[in-house]
């Protein structure tokens, strides 16, 4: 059976069992202050186990991208050792909310493994909650294991502890307890040899779980106590790679088709052969692994970059170019180069990949370049660290300097000292990576209360469309505390107008005020689990009370024209670009407004000027705003509006239309282009290979900007003598001022003529050697020219010249080549010597050096010396 049949009939299973099939969510998550990315099925569902929201549907099935590489659940530094961890997989999933329970979930799943996918019986363990005697004092999972013992003999029924068989999503939030399946894939005789029950969970790799069936029941609350979810649910998760390996009869995750088609195009790209041996095997499974991670993250529109989500993307893509370079022995960009055969072979599960392909390569080809030279770079300054080592330890502090600031890892480092006979202070690196987490965490680091519940079930509902304030009443608040804002307040209302930050614009800000006058103040509103949270700076109060709910009218006004243009600038540059030109990223603030997007090369003037054009004659054209809140996602996409990758979109979707301006969006605008005002292009530039970024304001801000560009040029108009043409007036200084630049050098050189004649007069010679020590008024490369063009003249020449500037002292002696060869003396050791008088130190060639003091009163000791040498020297 092949990957795709084995999906399809997951779905169908389940479809027959009266689920709803609803699309993977995107593997980035860009809306959840909580999580980065999707790290199981169940984390689009999450508001629906909480009963924030309820489900329009009770059973629903899907396949979810899933990327395991940051908090809780972190698999990373196993991909790639073993055979069954990926940083990204397919976790296919079934779902009651608040309908089925444990009854149907295993008998569904042990119907679809043996009498559907036709796994033999015998193979199958499953698990059960063994109960806690903790602080939670649990009992077993009783009725789970009577369900599973009427189906499966009791010796496959393992017994399990709170760390397998208790499922958290994160410290707070739904758990419950859960049975998983696991496969035991080993051959008949070594199945005899060695019972599997024995090899369950004991990280075996022919005895994996598949399947972890998880019955949430419970609510993890901040003070770590449990309390009963008002309904209860089912939650399973499959990876699906690991089912693909037990029905396609193979011992690893990468010999089934979803990996050997990459694995094969490694084997072409790099010449080696996998099978070989175990060090090329783990470098060529992390290279086949990490370019889905990467590949499926560009897709969803989160580019590598030095922050937050972007940053976890470019060090999995670290890792393997640095297994690459390090064991496959390849030196430059080919990663990228396996895009095509993933899209080949997961595009039609997941066409993102063939849409985005040429992104994908381009972004992957860049960061690959890129980080090559780092390496480079990295192993220059290794080479510089091992040379000034002492012994031959290499201090942890430098290593991780280099892993710090140069991105060089410390594997490697430790890989190529090894090779050179250094050894490496891990001890001392770790201390210094340790420190800085704590650094980092502590900046980070949220602590949340419970939620303090005022109203159970209210609704809650967003009226900012229409109004900018309400009398509102708070249906639940707690505290929270960061580092970075200190002690806050989120406060849920039964209605609002402020907009919770998303699809790229901020959060509204504003105020609450109670009945007796006191205010509250607003500073963020963010959604979390499809709620709108509000940030306040205090408590009100009477919690109880109604207040007056109040948007901050201007920043909202600002941020609609903003958001507004920000459309009209999508369109305009797929008008004037082309139609490749896609989304990549907006940010609409009350101040201005970012978009990035993809396209190759950047924007002429002439491209700029018709996209601020095109622009501005929809602000002229008064367009008005025509919304609709609730259309078919299909009926959309049939009127042309723009859908963006990596976006979860809802069964009903909300249009905003200005004139030929479509797109899908839940931002606030304008009621009317007109508005606007007059929208300027700020600044343009390239934040990625193939991705551009133009930075623009509108209304007020255009008017501030032409205000303070105008104030400017009073200014400059003003330093100009009153000039009516300014212009001229600075083309006419331009043209003296290099005419007088012109003068000066003429001068200068005169003058170093007329001083060279002069300290020719000057030489004395002692012993045959013509020389001179003596203090000028030069620059240090002006001593230089000087020096050497009076050896070209004169034989036998010594020359200590002495400036002094800014009270530092710089000693510059120059001895021409037939003397230095004669006599032995060296320029370079005689500064050395004399620089001691200036309190400094210097070096060079024989023929000429210089040194740097920061004691002129030393240079007539220095002279002195000098001619002391010159006599001595020669004598012997
Ligand atoms: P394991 O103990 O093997 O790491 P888990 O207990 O972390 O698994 P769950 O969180 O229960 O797994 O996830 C549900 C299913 O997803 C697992 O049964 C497994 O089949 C699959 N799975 C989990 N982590 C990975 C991974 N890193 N790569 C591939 N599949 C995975
Ligand atoms: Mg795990």
């Amino acid at each position: 059976m092949t990957s795709q049949e084995i999906r399809a009939q997951f779905l169908d299973f389940f479809k027959g069992k009266e689920h709803k099939i609803v699309p993977s969510a995107p593997m980035v998550i860009k809306d959840d202050p909580t999580l980065m990315f999707t790290n199981a099925g169940m984390n689009q569902f999450k508001e629906f186990f909480l009963g924030n929201t309820q489900s329009k549907v009770k059973r629903v099935a899907d396949t979810q991208k899933c990327l395991r590489v940051s908090g809780k659940h972190n698999d990373l530094e196993e991909v790639g050792k073993d055979t069954y961890h990926h940083t990204m997989f397919e976790m296919l999933g079934n779902w009651s909310f608040g309908d089925y329970f444990k009854k149907e979930a295993i008998a569904w799943a042990w119907e679809l493994l043996t009498a559907v996918y036709k796994i033999d019986k015998a193979s199958l363990y499953v698990s059960v909650f063994e109960g806690s005697d903790d602080a939670d004092n649990l009992e077993m999972d009783k009725e789970a294991f009577d369900l599973w013992k009427s189906i499966v003999p009791a010796d496959r029924i393992i017994m399990g502890n709170k760390d397998d068989n208790f499922w958290e999503m994160g410290d707070q939030g739904p758990c419950g307890p859960c049975s998983e399946i696991h496969v035991d894939l080993r051959t008949k005789e070594e199945k005899t040899k060695t019972p599997g029950a024995s090899l369950v969970n004991q990280d075996h790799p022919e005895v994996v779980e598949i399947w972890n069936l998880v019955f949430m029941q419970y609510n993890r609350k901040a003070d770590g106590s449990l309390e009963n979810l008002p309904e209860k649910h089912v939650d399973t998760g499959m990876g699906f790679e690991r089912l693909c390996m037990a029905l396609q009869g193979v011992k690893s995750n990468y010999d089934t088709d979803i990996f050997k088609p990459l694995i094969r195009e490694i084997e072409i790209i790099t010449g080696q052969k996998y099978g070989k041996d175990e060090e090329t095997d783990i470098a060529i499974r992390v290279v086949a692994d990490h370019i889905r991670a990467v590949a499926f993250s560009i897709a969803d529109g989160q580019l590598p970059s030095n922050t937050g989500a972007g940053y976890v993307i470019r060090r999995i893509l670290r890792r393997a170019i640095r297994y690459g370079f390090t064991f496959l022995d390849i030196k430059k960009p080919f990663i990228y180069r396996l895009a095509k055969v993933l899209s080949e072979t997961m595009g039609q599960a997941f066409p993102e990949l063939r849409e985005q392909r040429q992104l994908i390569e381009n972004v992957m080809k860049e960061e690959e370049s890129s980080f090559l030279s780092t390496l480079e770079q990295g192993l220059v300054l290794l080479n510089s660290v091992i040379k000034s080592s002492k012994n031959n330890t290499i201090e942890g502090e430098k290593a991780f300097e280099l892993y710090d600031t140069f991105g060089f890892p410390i594997d490697l480092t430790a890989l190529i000292l090894e090779e050179k006979g250094y050894e490496l202070d891990v001890e001392g690196f770790e201390k210094a990576l340790k420190a800085q987490k704590d650094r980092s965490r502590s900046a980070s680091e949220v602590s949340k209360s419970d939620w303090n519940i005022l109203m159970k079930d209210a609704e809650q509902e967003f009226i900012g469309y229409d109004s900018l304030e309400a009398h509102v009443k708070l249906v639940k608040y707690r505290k929270v505390k960061t580092k970075k804002e200190g002690e806050q307040y989120q406060l849920v209302f039964n209605l609002t107008p402020f907009y919770p930050e998303g699809g790229g614009q901020v959060g509204d800000k504003g105020y609450l005020e109670s009945a007796n006058g006191d205010v509250t103040y607003i500073v963020d509103t963010k959604k979390e689990n499809n709620e709108i949270v509000h940030f306040a700076t205090s408590l009100p109060k009477d919690v109880s009370g109604t207040f007056k709910a109040m948007v901050d009218e201007k920043q909202r006004w600002r941020t609609a024209c903003n958001h507004t243009a920000t459309h009209l600038l999508h369109q305009a540059l797929r008008e004037v670009l082309g139609d490749h030109v896609e989304q990549k990223g907006s940010a609409v603030h009350s101040k201005y407004l970012r978009f990035d997007f993809s396209h190759f090369s950047k924007l002429t003037r002439e491209e700029l000027r018709k996209v601020e054009n095109f622009v501005n004659a929809r602000i002229d054209g008064q367009l008005p705003l025509e919304e609709n809140r609730s259309v078919s996602m299909k009926e959309a996409m049939e009127q042309g509006a723009m859908a963006l990758f990596g976006e979860k979109y809802g069964d009903t979707v909300r249009t905003v239309r200005f004139g030929q301006s479509i797109e899908l969006c839940g931002g606030t605008h304008v009621k009317n282009t007109g508005d606007i005002w007059h929208f300027k292009i700020v600044s343009e530039g390239a934040v990625a290979a193939g991705i551009r970024r133009i930075e623009a304001i509108t209304s007020d801000a255009v008017k501030e900007f032409y205000f303070q560009n105008n104030r400017m040029l009073f200014e400059i108009k003003d330093l100009l003598n009153n000039a009516q043409d300014p212009v001229k007036a600075v083309v006419g200084l331009q043209d003296e001022n290099s005419a007088l630049k012109k003068q000066v050098e003429q001068l200068l050189k005169d003058k170093a003529k007329g001083l060279k004649n002069e300290l020719i007069g000057e030489l004395k010679e002692i012993n045959g050697i013509q020389f001179l020590a003596k203090k000028v008024d030069l620059d240090a490369g002006g001593i230089k020219d000087l020096a050497y063009e009076m050896g070209g003249q004169v034989s036998n020449l010594f020359l200590l010249l002495a400036t002094e500037k800014d009270g530092k002292a710089l000693l510059s002696c120059y001895i021409s080549k037939d003397l230095a060869s004669n006599s032995g003396l060296h320029a370079g050791n005689i500064v050395r010597e004399l620089g001691k008088h200036i309190q400094g130190g210097g070096g060079g060639q024989p023929f000429f050096a210089t040194a740097g003091g920061k004691n002129p009163a030393g240079i007539e000791a220095a002279l002195d010396q000098a001619k002391e040498m010159v006599s001595t020297t020669v004598e012997k």
